[in-house]
């Protein structure tokens, strides 16, 4: 089963409007006419915009970080979907650290991925367990409620729309990524057997898995060259855009 890969850059609470425009300058001829790679780029909200102008003609894509369930309201700070209608084409879900620092569950994740899908935008769902769920071998039972729970009514229509992130919570940011090896473990032996379950065996064989925490220009080739790893959510290393397009050149 051929799988695009793809490569996604969070940008996290990182680069003024200024900085997004900058970046994205350097990003867009590294990666010009890269095709066989879906690139992402998702900086902070306030970012969407000048991100959008400047990806004008390219094929880079943009996302946001995160979104609100309801559609408008009594919800300041907040964003809903239908404003990102436009602006974003994904939306990264359920990041580690919005379940760490903003009381994101499951529950609260599967609504934003409902609402997601209710507005044509992608989501990118983030999974992963932490170091003391890990250490106590939860690995699989914690990703498994956080893949099926999070993905509750979702119909096989929507799900063409869906990226699974695999992020281990201990591999984010540390400089230590999980073995090429122990992350596809999760990837074949976990996520993918609840995707074709979900969804069947066509759309679940054919839905794309990233690999997220620590990923660099240097230990993207073993990672991605594993059978279920189809590219990765990329954080520190999507600040530099040449560490980005090294690791775009490395999934293609
Ligand atoms: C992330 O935040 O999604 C991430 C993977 O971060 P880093 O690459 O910096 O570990």
């Amino acid at each position: 089963m051929h799988r695009k890969p793809m490569v996604a850059g969070n940008w996290k609470m990182n680069k003024t409007i200024y900085e997004t425009r900058d970046l994205l300058k350097e990003i867009k001829p590294l990666v010009e006419g890269v095709e066989d790679v879906t690139v992402v780029v998702c900086p902070p909200f306030v970012g969407l915009a000048i991100a959008k102008r400047e990806l004008e003609g390219s094929q880079i894509h943009i996302g946001a970080q995160n979104m609100h369930w309801e559609a408008s309201g009594a919800f300041t700070g907040e964003v809903s979907a239908g404003m990102l209608e436009g602006l974003a084409e994904y939306v990264i879900i359920g990041h580690s650290e919005r379940r760490a620092l903003f009381g994101e569950t499951n529950e609260t994740v599967n609504k934003k991925v409902l609402a997601a899908f209710a507005h044509g935008l992608k989501a990118i769902m983030c999974v992963g367990e932490t170091l003391a769920e890990n250490q106590a071998e939860k690995t699989t039972e914690v990703v498994t409620r956080q893949v099926r729970e999070g993905l509750q009514s979702v119909t096989n229509d929507q799900a063409k729309g869906l990226t699974i992130a695999y992020e281990p919570v201990w591999a984010i940011g540390t400089g230590l990524a999980a073995t090429p090896e122990g992350a596809n473990d999760v990837h074949k032996k976990v996520i993918r057997p609840i995707l074709r379950d979900l969804f069947g065996k066509d759309l679940g064989d054919g839905m794309l898995i990233l690999y997220g925490g620590s990923v660099n220009d240097k230990n993207a080739r073993e990672l991605f060259g594993q059978s279920d790893i189809d590219g990765g959510l990329i954080g520190g290393a999507s600040l530099k855009a040449a560490s980005f397009a090294a690791i775009v050149e490395v999934a293609r």
